[in-house]
């Protein structure tokens, strides 16, 4: 309750006003009452003086009441006052209002025992004569230094707590109205000074629903005034803090946005706080909305999440290597708790090792399938060698023989070496190609050319299509024909014999498409995507001469070219290659 400044003024203004007012009321009260008083007793007084005066004579000469009596109550008429002549041993000799035979002994009433005492005496008290409430002066009557009686002059009081309650009631109108007014005024005077903090107020608020733009334009005095310059100052320096914050934010935001790294935030409670997106991709997070919810929830890896849980009972980072399934990653993840306000959370950076995991793996399987490939060919060179030493040396049909054989397995670790050192320098990008304007018929046509007779002795028929028309293309012609060259040897060799051969060659829309179907053993499901991997091998020709390194030949060539190369086939019933070299 009145809690608000416009009230407090209010009430504190007419307070001291309430306040002000009283205290002058009831001192003009008190002036008033005594100056009443003051003629009043007066008034009495020379009213006793004349008593007194009248009285003297017949007093000197002992009269008695009946003497007196008129007398008195021919001075009361004269004056207002009621008249007592009262002896020295308190008898009463003569009252202007009643029969003095009827009133008691007065020597014990206070004013007279002052008057006989020290010559004057007063008292305000009710008469129990009259029966209500009379102002007594008494005076004594003395001739020389001897006191003949005492005469009282007295007045009922009702007259003056008459005027005096008049006068208050005037004062009390006149201080209601005041009060009035003052509070009209005080209502609007305190209305005047808080109406500038309306608008603070209200300023203040809409800072506080971030319109830091606000600012406050009234200073009706110098107080407010500064009050509006410093809140304003107050909103600028609030923007510029809030703006380098959220330009820092939008950077920090930037920063691990684009960051290679993953990072999770988690607090105390084992929520997330924050997550990047590279920790998204990582760790595989499909969640859509992951802050706020455990790490368990959002990870779902019990090495990750124990590995976060441990990390709060140990001084410094721990860093571990984790195989995530489905699908595979291999992944080094750093927890670290963190301190300063930040105390209870703990970073968790995972780095995505994945790609290098593959390629150390592809080397070593590389390194595994060169050491397979070229051991068998060495092992019968080492044992044909060996027989020879033995002896078979000396008989010179069988050297021959023996020397034969060990040509062809010179020569098929001679193409192995060939074929490994021009895969390498293709996938190096070491080699230039010597690209001129070719015609690709022409292309396939020589290819087909060149292993016409290895078909025929193999009992395959060997055709080419080749549509009229063809753009021509601005290629490595000697490596593109390696690879067709390639591909028909290949379709030869997996064809029994009594098949079909096809190269056929047509316009796409993106460019050239050469393609050499075969009516051959096809290629199993499980073998087709992986072909043109270095070294692979389908089962049916892993025993067969083959290093598995034509494909893989072949598909650097036509990508090197911009293209690109594929094969389709249902087993048992042939297969289809085909690669696209783009119009350039
Ligand atoms: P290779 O020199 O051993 O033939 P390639 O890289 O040329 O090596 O071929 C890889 C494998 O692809 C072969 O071992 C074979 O299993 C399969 N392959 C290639 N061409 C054909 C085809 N026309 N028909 C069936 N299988 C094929």
């Amino acid at each position: 309750m009145f809690r608000s400044l416009r009230s407090r003024i209010a009430i504190l203004y007419a307070s001291l006003m309430l306040v002000a007012l009283a205290s002058a009321s009831l001192l003009a009260l008190g002036l008033a009452g005594r100056a009443y008083q003051d003629s009043l007793r007066r008034g009495l007084e020379s009213q006793a003086h004349l008593a007194a005066n009248a009285l003297r004579e017949p007093l000197q000469n002992g009269r008695e009441p009946t003497v007196i009596d008129p007398m008195v109550k021919a001075l009361g008429r004269d004056g207002q006052a009621r008249i007592t002549a009262i002896a020295t041993d308190g008898r009463v000799l003569g009252d202007s209002v009643e029969d003095p035979s009827r009133m008691d002994n007065h020597a014990n009433r206070p004013e007279v025992m002052a008057a006989l005492s020290s010559g004057y005496g007063e008292s305000a008290r009710h008469s129990a004569t009259l029966g209500y409430d009379m102002v007594y002066v008494a005076l004594p009557v003395q001739v020389g230094e001897v006191t003949l009686g005492v005469v009282r002059a007295a007045l009922p009081s009702a007259p003056v707590n008459q005027a005096l309650s008049r006068l208050a009631v005037g004062l009390l109108v006149i201080d209601g109205l005041t009060m009035a007014v003052t509070v009209l005024l005080a209502w609007r005077l305190a209305s005047l000074i808080a109406m500038p903090f309306a608008e603070f107020i209200q300023a203040a608020h809409r800072v506080v629903e971030g319109d830091l733009q606000q600012r406050i334009q009234v200073c009706d005095t110098r107080e407010i005034g500064e009050l509006a310059g410093a809140f304003n100052q107050m909103a600028s320096r609030l923007s510029e803090t809030i703006n380098v914050h959220s330009q820092e934010h939008v950077r920090l935001a930037a920063i691990l946005a684009n960051m290679a790294d993953g990072i999770v935030l988690v607090d105390e409670q084992d929520q997330v706080i924050m997550v990047n997106p590279a920790a998204r991709r990582i760790l595989g997070i499909l969640e859509d909305a992951p802050l706020g919810k455990t790490f368990i929830e959002v990870v779902r890896d019990h090495e990750l999440a124990q590995m976060v849980h441990d990390a709060r009972g140990l001084p410094g980072a721990s860093t571990r290597i984790v195989e995530l399934g489905a699908p595979w990653r291999y992944v080094r993840a750093t927890a670290k708790p963190l301190a300063g306000e930040q105390e209870g959370q703990i970073m968790l950076v995972v780095q995505d090792l994945s790609e290098l995991r593959r390629l150390e793996m592809v080397r070593r399987e590389f390194v595994a399938n060169v050491s397979h490939e070229l051991r068998t060919p060495l092992a019968s060179l080492k044992a044909l060698a060996e027989t020879l030493q033995e002896g078979a040396i000396d008989d010179p049909q069988a050297a021959k023989m023996f020397l034969g054989r060990m040509q062809v397995e010179v020569d098929g670790l001679s193409q192995l070496v060939q074929e490994l050192l021009e895969l390498s320098r293709i996938e190096s990008g070491w080699v230039a190609l010597r690209r001129e304007t070719t015609n690709v018929v022409q292309l396939v046509r020589q290819a087909a050319e060149r292993l016409q007779p290895l078909a025929s002795r193999q009992g395959i028929g060997l055709t080419v299509q080749a549509e009229p028309g063809l753009p021509e293309l601005f290629i490595d012609g000697d490596r593109v024909q390696q690879v067709i060259i390639n591909l028909v040897h290949n379709a030869i060799k997996f064809t029994p014999p009594g098949g079909q051969v096809t190269v056929a060659a047509r316009a796409s829309s993106e460019g050239v498409e050469v393609s050499v179907s075969d009516t051959g053993v096809g290629i199993s499901l499980e073998d087709l995507p992986r072909i043109f991997e270095r070294f692979y091998k389908g089962d049916r020709s892993r025993s067969g001469g083959g290093t598995g390194l034509g494909l893989a030949i072949a598909k650097h060539t036509i990508q090197a070219h911009g293209g690109r190369i594929w094969a389709e086939s249902t087993p048992g019933r042939g297969s289809t290659f085909t690669f696209l070299l783009p119009v350039s």
